[in-house]
């Protein structure tokens, strides 16, 4: 997607740190954090939301755990740690390219609001 935001920081477009990638993710910092650490993990590839998930992506939804996990113990978590999805307009997705937020450093709260 040539306008897509997460598209230009995964294809390097947009100069981005990352703390994590591979041939299918990246994962960066994010801009305006809500935790003491607040990451991003998105697929390189452009997927709207995860309403656009199906049989042949879903596959990545597995791997997301998998690096959040990973970067959680890259992070010292070991009290835990939240991970995010808001789809579409309801679920307060204000980026239109999948990202799961990686929370922690500080006590959740549920209900989020
Ligand atoms: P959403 O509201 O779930 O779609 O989350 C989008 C997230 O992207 C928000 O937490 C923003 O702070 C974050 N964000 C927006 N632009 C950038 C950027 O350029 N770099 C890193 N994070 C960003």
């Amino acid at each position: 997607m040539d306008d897509c935001l997460f598209c230009k920081i995964a294809n390097g477009e947009i100069a981005s740190e990352f703390l994590y990638e591979d041939d299918e993710f990246v994962a960066f910092s994010d801009i305006n954090p809500i935790a003491p650490i607040h990451i991003l993990i998105i697929p390189k590839t452009h997927i709207a939301s995860a309403d656009d998930i199906d049989e042949k992506n879903s596959y990545l939804i597995g791997k997301i755990f998998t690096i959040a996990s990973q970067l959680a113990k890259d992070m010292g978590l070991k009290k835990g740690y939240r991970i995010v999805n808001n789809c579409k307009e309801d679920g307060g997705q204000s980026v239109d390219h999948i990202h799961f937020h990686l929370l922690g450093g500080r006590q959740m709260l549920w209900p989020p609001g």
